[in-house]
This record gives C-alpha cells, sequence and structure tokens, in this order.
C-alpha cells in the first residue's frame, strides 16, 4: 500500500502525572511536520464526564477555549492552534460526557434494537468515528489523550486507539508516550522507575509505544534515555528528554534537533523533506531576547492563583511585547483587593487590563480600575466582562450612579449590562450563550478600525449578558463612544474612551485568535499605548 495515499496518525498518551507538557508535545510534533509541508490536523480527546467543556472551574483546568464554531474546549486546544496556526472546530474537541450521551440517547431512540449496549464496541467505536471524522482531510491527524494511561476514565480511548490502529494498519499509526521523570534531591538523581512503570502500563492495554517523551524539569546530566530504552523496550532514537523549556516555542527546535522529529517522519515514510524551522528559530530569539525597555502591565482579575486561566491573554500580551521589541512585565491584581484598598496600586502601571469574567465576585473592585484607567488617561483594554465593566464606570459617570450588570444584580433596574429581553429565563441552560464567531461592523475614523484596518472583522464570543442600549446617552457622557455593533446595530461590539489616547474594550475574545508570529492588532496597539506612557 502507498502509505502516502493513507491518512497516518499520532497517539499522544500520557504517563506518571498529567499536566507536564502533553498538549504542548502534540502540538509541537504537529509543528515539526508542517515544516515539512504535510498537512495536519489535531484532536484532543478528554475522559471527563462532563459535556461541556464551558462549565469546568477554570481556576481548576486553566483557560476555557473557544473555537470559531463555538465549542467550549480546553486550552490545549489553544496550544494547537498557536502552534499550529490554524482554527479548529467543535470536532477537535471530544470530550466522555458528550459521546456518552450520544450513546445513550442511541440506545433510548431504539438504534440498537435491544442489544446489549457496552463500553466495548460500541462506546469505543464512537470514539472511532469521532478521531476518523476529526482527521478528515489532512495526511497526519494527531490524538491526544487526556490524563495518564491507567486512569479508569480514560480506558475506552485507549482500548478504542488500540483497535482503531489494528483497523487502519499499524504502520499507519504512531504512539508517543510522555511520562514524567522526577528528580530526587536528597540522592540528586532523576528516577526512571516511574515512567518504566508507566511504559509497562501502556503495554498491559496493548499498545507498544514507539516514541517516548521523558519531561525532566532540568537538563539531566545522566543517561536518562538510556535508562529509559534499556527499561522500557524502546530503541534509545526514540527517547527524548524535554527539561522544562524558557519559552514553550521552543519545543518544536528540541524536538528537531534530539533527531526525533525526523525519526517520526520517517516511520510515516516522509523523511528527508526540506524542512523549514525558520519561524521558529526567529520566534525563540524574539521570545527569549531582553530589552531595557519595559511595559507593566496590571491585569485585573478575580482568579489569581492559576495563570492558566488567562493562557490566552498572556500569551497575546507577549506576543505583542515581541513585536514592539520591549520587555512584558505583568502583575494579577486582584479585584476583590482594590475593593479593600483602593485604586491607588494602580499608579505603577503602564496598561490596565481586564480580561474575561463570570460572577460578581471583585465586579466593584474592577469598575473602580476601569474607572481609574479612564479618568487618568492609562492605556485600558478590556475583554467581554472588561467591556462591560467599562461601560457600567462611563454610566455611573454619565449620571447613574448605582449602574450595574443584571448578572450582579438580576432585580436592578440600573441594569446597564443585561441580559436581552429574548433570553430572559434561559440563564441557567446555557443555551444563551453568544459563542464561537460573530461579525462587527465598525465606525470611521474609530481606534478600533484604525487598529484592525477594516471595518468588518470577526471575533469569537464567549458571553450572556449584553450593554442595555437604554443607558447609551449616559454612558457617552461618562466619556465612551460606542465604536462597533453587530450588523444589525443591535449589539453593542466595541466601545472606545471620547477624549483618550488609548481605552479600548470589546465584548468579543481577540485572545484566541492571537498568534504567536502575528499578535492581534487589539494587544498590539495596547502594547503600543503602555510604551509612550512611560
Ligand atoms: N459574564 C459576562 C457575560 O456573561 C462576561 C463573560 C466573559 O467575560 N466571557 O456576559
Amino acid at each position: 500500500m502507498d502509505k502516502k495515499n493513507t491518512r497516518q496518525y499520532i497517539f499522544v498518551t500520557g504517563g506518571v502525572l498529567s499536566g507536564v507538557g502533553k498538549g504542548i508535545t502534540a502540538a509541537s510534533i504537529g509543528a515539526t511536520l508542517r515544516a515539512r509541508g504535510v498537512s495536519v490536523s489535531i484532536q484532543k480527546c478528554d475522559p471527563y464526564l462532563n459535556v461541556d467543556a464551558g462549565t469546568l472551574n477554570p481556576a481548576e483546568h486553566g483557560e476555557c477555549y473557544v473555537t470559531k464554531d463555538g465549542a467550549e474546549t480546553d486550552l490545549d486546544l489553544g496550544h494547537y492552534e498557536r502552534f499550529l496556526d490554524i482554527e479548529l472546530t467543535r470536532e477537535s474537541a471530544t470530550l466522555s460526557g458528550r459521546l456518552l450521551l450520544e450513546l445513550i440517547e442511541a440506545e433510548r431512540a431504539g438504534k440498537f434494537l435491544g442489544r446489549t449496549v457496552q463500553l466495548v464496541p460500541h462506546l469505543t467505536s464512537i470514539i472511532q468515528d469521532a478521531i476518523s471524522k476529526s482527521g478528515a482531510g489532512s495526511e497526519v491527524h494527531i490524538v491526544e489523550i487526556g490524563g495518564t494511561v491507567g486512569d479508569y476514565e480514560g480506558l475506552a480511548y485507549i482500548e478504542a486507539i488500540r483497535e482503531f490502529a489494528a483497523q487502519v494498519g499499524r504502520e499507519n499509526c504512531q504512539f508517543v508516550h510522555v511520562v514524567y521523570v522526577p528528580y530526587l534531591s536528597a540522592s540528586k538523581e532523576f528516577k526512571t522507575k516511574p515512567a518504566q512503570n508507566a511504559i509497562r502500563d501502556l503495554r498491559s492495554f496493548g499498545i507498544a509505544p514507539d516514541i517516548i517523551v521523558a519531561r525532566t524539569e532540568t537538563e539531566p546530566k545522566s543517561d536518562i534515555a538510556g535508562k529509559i530504552s534499556l527499561f522500557g523496550g524502546v530503541p534509545t532514537e526514540a527517547v527524548v528528554v524535554l527539561p522544562n523549556a524558557d519559552t514553550i516555542y521552543r519545543v518544536p527546535l528540541t524536538l528537531e534537533e534530539s533527531g526525533i522529529a525526523e525519526l517520526i517522519a520517517d516511520r510515516f515514510g516522509r523523511a528527508g523533506k526540506e524542512t523549514d524551522m525558520r519561524q521558529w528559530q526567529e520566534l525563540v530569539t524574539r521570545a527569549t531576547s531582553t530589552h531595557t525597555k519595559r511595559v507593566h502591565i496590571g491585569i485585573v482579575a478575580k482568579y489569581l492563583d492559576n495563570e492558566d486561566t488567562y493562557f490566552s491573554v498572556v500569551e497575546a500580551l507577549r506576543s505583542a511585547a515581541w513585536k514592539e521589541g520591549v520587555q512584558l512585565m505583568y502583575t494579577w491584581v486582584s479585584a476583590e483587593r482594590i475593593e479593600e484598598e483602593g485604586t491607588e496600586q494602580l499608579r505603577e502601571f503602564d496598561g490596565i487590563l481586564i480580561p474575561g469574567g463570570f460572577g460578581s465576585r471583585g465586579i466593584e473592585g474592577k469598575i473602580a480600575a476601569a474607572t481609574f484607567a479612564l479618568e487618568n488617561q492609562v492605556p485600558y483594554l478590556g475583554i467581554c466582562l472588561g467591556l462591560q465593566m467599562a461601560v457600567i464606570a462611563a454610566a455611573r459617570r454619565g449620571g447613574i450612579p448605582d449602574a450595574t450588570s443584571s448578572e450582579v444584580d438580576p432585580t436592578t433596574s440600573s441594569d446597564v449590562v443585561f441580559i436581552m429581553p429574548e433570553q430572559k429565563g434561559l440563564e441557567a441552560t446555557g443555551g444563551t450563550m453568544r459563542l464561537g464567531n460573530y461579525p462587527a461592523e465598525l465606525k470611521r475614523g474609530s481606534l478600533a478600525e484604525s487598529l484592525y484596518g477594516a471595518s468588518t472583522i470577526i471575533e469569537r464570543h464567549r458571553h450572556r449578558y449584553e450593554v442595555n442600549r437604554r443607558f447609551e446617552d449616559a454612558i457617552i457622557k461618562g466619556g465612551l463612544s460606542i465604536s462597533g455593533e453587530s450588523p444589525s446595530g443591535k449589539l453593542v461590539e466595541f466601545i472606545e474612551g471620547t477624549n483618550h489616547q488609548f481605552f479600548i474594550a470589546t465584548q468579543a475574545h481577540p485572545e484566541f485568535t492571537s498568534r504567536p508570529q502575528r499578535p492581534h492588532p487589539l494587544f498590539v496597539g495596547f502594547i503600543e499605548a503602555a510604551i509612550l506612557q512611560k
């Protein structure tokens, strides 16, 4: 069989611990294949029983990443999009809960005609269908399995991919197992035993790994690849050690330099192709250069204990700073601390950013921060909730002292941010969220239009509440103009400060489409304004 006419699959599983960079490894493997001119698609299979990743607590799971077609997914999809510079769809985010729901609904609808419905073969075959569907159209499809091998919840996925390899031909599949190798400071050695056990676990499910990625905190001095190779039964050249990198964008280069990328290509009959890694070299140079010129951004938020919660926002800020050749410093500012201590602490920043958020905790602190930026000529970028906070700040200045959002106070009559009447009563159903791509028309001559360099734009959304245009006069009086609307003219998409050098906010989430090589114009404009602020 001509290998190139068959889709090929790379399955990325994890052992020992989760959260050691399996997603970045999967995305980086994809990047090295793309550098060889191979078309790549990618998918994450999550073992959670949730039907929707949108309901997972971001402080625990990291950011909820939204695709253009409105799927609420986890932050690995963000890595995939940034590393592969593609836009994914819901087909790339597979959750056990959704598959089980599909299975049970099919059973309820009588589709099984009274046969016994089982995890194997029924759930596994749904998983296999989801993999085939997600991979359609590409030469190599990468599938990352969430969690670690052996987790109860993930067993159906492991069985499904084992069978899948038998169906499409083992030679068209590679299994990459990402294991963690801890360092014991007492004896000053890396311990490969958990990795050996994790490889054995994978074998016990009938899968012999082709590639082992050993994640370590630091560069090991001893030959841990040799040890893993010996005890894991995988050739040494198929074991790569990936210590924590100075920037995640170095990982594709490390895979290339170690020879693993070429080995993976070779096993798919794709060796010896011209490989263009220039964009990664340039990106790493930019990302690791130090500059004497600095900008200091204050990010006012609710969750401060998990950097992953706003991963894409931070990546967008970083990429904009790389483009501008300045050193980015950012500080998480607790919105609740502003409520207790006031806005004086914001004086040290060259720019203030309020990212997306839900719920009423810390809201007054965020409104105070937006007011501070508006009144003190501090560059401001508001994202989603950050727009709503700015609008409330302006309405209060413009004569509605008790202006608020009905998300905070459902009974208020000063609902400057509210639920559109046609959506009232559906708040708890999840059905009212505006998710995914929506267009906006930008006002001629506005800051938004000049930053985008276009008057019609599309951005991803994830919100429920809208600006209540009944209060438009007060909002304008308070110092803002409405600079972007939905095509119907009904919804407010962008606002900006009228007498302000850089005060802009959007109801959308521009951070999701920002790319390390192509930072989003709103973030670039924000960093430029912050530089001028110095
Ligand atoms: N909680 C607000 C809403 O639902 C903002 C959402 C967000 O910032 N993503 O409209």
